[in-house]
């Protein structure tokens, strides 16, 4: 597998909808699914010349020869769910606030703000995993009314509200591909082009800059070994599995559930025979997906369940068991719709022991 960044600079509002299709209020999302993506190369594809029944078309886009992950702010990570910060100052240190706690491992006991002993809050959204400051996504609202199509003026009582993505941020994202795919990959990104995803495209929303950038991964560079020595419990080796992207998990029945169960962690080179199967502690939240079905058909899809990105799950080693320590960086997928960017997660996550990381430039 081979990585290539990919960078996307929104040169007008973006409206990247969560929620089911008919709502007087919009909500976007605030990353770039990885499906849209997939989409908006296919259509370069298609513009450059190519045709769909090429089997360069087929591999990259429908065959699963390549994975696209989400596109965050900056190329930023998910804060675990399981980060917490002072309720009056909360944030990272490098931001200049009171810093960041992780009630992950360690005791049950209350915790207090390290700097000014106050209580301690959620404290969600995304940061930079190298400078270890906050990310955030500037989005506005914008109200309009619909058009009486007989009138052709303002209607009464159709009011509606979108939360749009501002303009001039910029989402960085990695597709994964094989050696063999990479140059046909290579040469839909070369130069700059631009692009429309997501609603409003006819009103001038949705207009994107696409171009080929590095891909900002410090924490594939680390080693799942050296981590997982900083989790184990009076003795016993624990393992943190932790989502960087939305997932989906089914059981054995089909059934979307909210947790991974030890046998959809065997990608990342977990044994399922040597972890108790239920977690011990779990931070997490999920939302559904909705989606529509290309033509002929053109009608919703049953929403999916995700389980969201930053969810943490902690297994305890089965008793008396020295369990097998993948020898990689430890990042994978598990679940399904790994290609569309879902289930990617990161064992023994150092966020997790180091939540406050003091960056030395
Ligand atoms: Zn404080």
């Amino acid at each position: 597998m081979t990585r290539i960044g990919l960078s996307i600079t929104a040169r007008s509002p973006l409206l990247l909808t969560t929620g089911p299709p008919a709502f007087n209020l919009l909500e976007t999302m605030d990353l770039i699914p990885g499906n849209t993506i997939r989409g908006l190369l296919a259509r370069r594809y298609l513009d450059q010349g190519g045709k769909a029944e090429d089997d360069t078309f087929q591999n990259l886009f429908l065959k699963g020869g390549a994975r696209f992950g989400f596109a965050r702010i900056r190329g930023a990570q998910v804060i675990p769910l399981s980060a917490r910060s002072c309720k009056y100052d909360g944030g990272f240190k490098g931001d200049g606030s009171h810093g960041m706690l992780d009630l992950l491992l360690g005791s049950e006991e209350e915790k207090r703000c390290s700097k000014c002993n106050q209580a301690i809050d959620y404290f969600e959204g995304y940061y930079n995993p190298t400078t270890y400051c906050r990310e955030e996504v500037c989005t506005r609202l914008i109200t309009r009314t619909a058009i009486d199509p007989v009138r052709g003026s303002a209607s009464h009582n159709r009011l509606y509200s979108q939360r749009v993505i501002e303009e001039g941020q910029t989402f960085i994202g990695t597709i994964e591909t094989t050696e063999a795919l990479r140059p046909a990959l290579e040469k839909l990104l070369a130069g700059k082009f631009t692009a429309g995803i997501g609603k409003g495209r006819s009103r001038g929303q949705g207009w994107v800059e696409v171009k080929e950038c590095k891909t900002p991964d410090p924490l594939s560079k680390t080693n799942a070994a050296d981590r997982a020595a900083r989790f184990t419990e009076s003795g016993g080796q624990l393992l943190a599995v932790t989502l960087l992207s939305d997932a989906i998990f089914q059981d054995g029945y089909l059934r979307d559930c909210t947790a991974p169960d030890l046998g959809h962690l065997e990608p990342l080179g977990i044994n399922p025979d040597q972890w108790e199967p239920l977690p011990g502690k779990t931070f997490a939240a999920s939302r559904l997906v909705f989606g529509f079905d290309g033509e002929p058909w053109r009608l919703p899809r049953v929403p999916r369940l995700a389980v969201t990105g930053g969810s943490v799950f902690l297994y305890r080693a089965k008793t008396g068991l020295e369990p097998d320590i993948p020898r990689d960086n430890g990042i994978g997928w598990i679940g399904e719709n790994n290609r569309e960017g879902f289930g990617q997660a990161i064992i023994w996550h150092p966020f997790h022991y180091q939540p406050a990381k003091e960056v030395v430039s």
